[in-house]
This record gives C-alpha cells, sequence and structure tokens, in this order.
C-alpha cells in the first residue's frame, strides 16, 4: 500500500529505537528483575541524565503535544464523529509487581466502581512477581473491567530478543489471554519498548488490539522524542516483503503523560500532576480525540495509598469532562465496525 505523510509519522517510520547499551546490559545481567521496582524508577531516571543531549535530529517529537499525524490526515474531521459524546477517555492499568497484583489492583477497582467507572487492566501472563488467578480475572471481566496482556514477562528483554524469540512471547501472551476467555486479545508492550516487527506478530496472531505507542514520549529510555503524533486510534502498518501491510488489529495510543514519568522523571507534585492531566485532556476534548491514560496499581506509583486521593481527584477530573468512558476491547470493537480495516 502507498503509504501517506501521516502514515509515516503515524508508523514512527523516521524513527529508529535505541534501547540504550546500559540498559541492555543491566538486563543481560538479568540485574532489572532484581533491582526493587522504586529503585529502578531512580536507576531509570539517572540513565535519562546520561541520554545525549537534544539535538534536532532527536528531538523529534513535542512534548506534551505533538498531533502532526492528525494535522496531516484528512480523515481526521470523521474520526472525531465516533464519540457519543465529545471525545473518548480510556483507563488503563498496567500490573507491573506483586503488590500492584495484591493490592493496588482491587484498589482501583474500588475507587472505579464507586465512580460507576471501568477500566482496563493489563497483566503480566508469566510474570516473576505475581500467578494469575484465572477465578479472579473472570470476576473483573464479569464487573465490566477489561484485561490486556501485559507482554509475556516483563523482565525489560523484548526489545533485546531475536525475532523468532519475540514472536514466541507475542504468540504465547495469545494462548494465556484464550486460556483466560477475555473478551479480546490485547497487548501492551512492557515499558512501551517497541520493535519494528512487533506489530505483524500481534497482528498475525490474532490480537484484537494493541496499546502500546504514546502519541509523544519525552521519557522512556530509548524511546525517548518516538511518538505516534496521533490522538486517535488507527490501525498500524508494518513491513512485509518490501510493502506496506495494513493492520488489522486496533492501535490505542497512549495519549495521556503516564503516573510514573511524571511522579519519577518530572518529579511533580501531585497537584501539578492533576494540573497537567486536567490540561491535556481539556486539549484532546477540543480536537475530539482519545485520551489514553496509563496509572500503576504497583506501590511506587499511584496504586500507594498515598496516592488514592489524587487516584479519586483524577476520576472526578475525567468524569466532569464527561467523555465516553471506554475499555480496550469495546473501543476495539467499535473502531473497526465504524471503521472497517481496509
Ligand atoms: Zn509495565
Amino acid at each position: 500500500m502507498k503509504v501517506s505523510k501521516s502514515d509515516y509519522y503515524r508508523n514512527e517510520m523516521d524513527i529508529q529505537y535505541q534501547p540504550p547499551g546500559a540498559l541492555q546490559l543491566g538486563v543481560g545481567l538479568g540485574l532489572v528483575e532484581y533491582i526493587p521496582y522504586q529503585i529502578r524508577n531512580s536507576f531509570v531516571s539517572l540513565l535519562s541524565l546520561l541520554r545525549p543531549k537534544a539535538t534536532t535530529d532527536l528531538k523529534r517529537r513535542k512534548f506534551p503535544i505533538d498531533d502532526l499525524a492528525d494535522e496531516l490526515d484528512p480523515t481526521t474531521a470523521e474520526k472525531r464523529e465516533f464519540w457519543e459524546k465529545e471525545f473518548g477517555v480510556i483507563i488503563t492499568h498496567d500490573v507491573d509487581t506483586k503488590e500492584g497484583y495484591r493490592f493496588g489492583l482491587s484498589k482501583f477497582v474500588e475507587m472505579e466502581q464507586e465512580m460507576d467507572m471501568v477500566s482496563t487492566f493489563n497483566i503480566v501472563p508469566d510474570s516473576f512477581e505475581y500467578k494469575i488467578d484465572p477465578d479472579f480475572i473472570a470476576s473483573l471481566v464479569h464487573d465490566g473491567f477489561d484485561i490486556g496482556m501485559h507482554g509475556l514477562h516483563h523482565d525489560g528483554k523484548f526489545a533485546f530478543l531475536t525475532e523468532e524469540e519475540q514472536r514466541e512471547r507475542i504468540s504465547r501472551a495469545a494462548e494465556c489471554a484464550k486460556n483466560l476467555k477475555l473478551p479480546s486479545i490485547g497487548y501492551r508492550a512492557p515499558w512501551l519498548h517497541r520493535t519494528k516487527r512487533m506489530v505483524q506478530y500481534l497482528t498475525e496472531t490474532g490480537y484484537d488490539w494493541d496499546s502500546s505507542f504514546p502519541d509523544t514520549d519525552d521519557s522512556t529510555i530509548g524511546y525517548a522524542s518516538t511518538g505516534s503524533r496521533t490522538i486517535f486510534p488507527f490501525y498500524p502498518l508494518y513491513r512485509k516483503e518490501g510493502g506496506w501491510i495494513q493492520s488489522s488489529l486496533v492501535e490505542i495510543p497512549v495519549s495521556m503523560p503516564q503516573d510514573w514519568t511524571l511522579l519519577y522523571y518530572y518529579k511533580l507534585s501531585e497537584e501539578s500532576i492533576l494540573r497537567v492531566w486536567k490540561k491535556k485532556m481539556e486539549y484532546i476534548k477540543s480536537r475530539g480525540g482519545l485520551a489514553g491514560f496509563i496509572l500503576h496499581p504497583d506501590q511506587e506509583d499511584f496504586g500507594h495509598p498515598k496516592h488514592h486521593r489524587a487516584y479519586k481527584a483524577l476520576l472526578k477530573i475525567i468524569q466532569d469532562a464527561d467523555p465516553e468512558l471506554l475499555t480496550c476491547s469495546d473501543l476495539a470493537r467499535r473502531w473497526k465496525k465504524k471503521f472497517p480495516p481496509s
């Protein structure tokens, strides 16, 4: 297929992912699994200081707003009409740690249920931290919550694996989703580490949706200044046999800065974090786009009881903005119906 300028940016064709050597070393030695989560955050903050100084070449995305692909895309006006309200919101939670799975998750569920809201939990199907209880997952699905696969393991190794190993992990995670009888098969790349082959393997394995592309990412190590430059779901492209193929999976961009980024990279107060989220969400509302959140139920992030009040305040801010609140499964299904993949 012919690639337009908006496709070019949306699919990060101008970007070479560069997971850094220092991280690779840590991952290779298995260090990352043993570094306590909180220190791991400072470890990554530290790495961020070591990244090369920004040059015009490296500064490829603006932060926190960059929707150039939408500006260039003639179908953006049509996409704005998708929502039943003025805009859409997806709340996702990546369950990275044992405490996140055991405590933070249920607390998020409780707070959201109090506000009559739902979210999507991305769980690690073969985690070194926790073991999934299928009955617990079934009860969440029964209550209207959604579940995606957060990779197969959360060891930070994905981007360094061979293509066959990448395919294998993606396919094993899909098997786990099928065994859990989830409403859809969805994916969130651990650490948002994407590779040039990831979309192809997800598509060929039969995933319904993926949510691993930020609209603009300022801080993920090796992926800083990357992003799909869109605040709308899209069908990503992948390269095969010299041509570009459009995936049948719906890519749900992560268009809101993560709790982790604001807490550890920008070191903001809760008040400032809430202000950043509110401002960006208002911008997305004015464009009729999708605000896609990631908040971690882990103790180091918004899952810690000390942040629960701020989380409730965020839920209230979202509710007051009056969006259409969707799960990833619902969005993927409805998006495919309204805009079928070609
Ligand atoms: Zn994660």
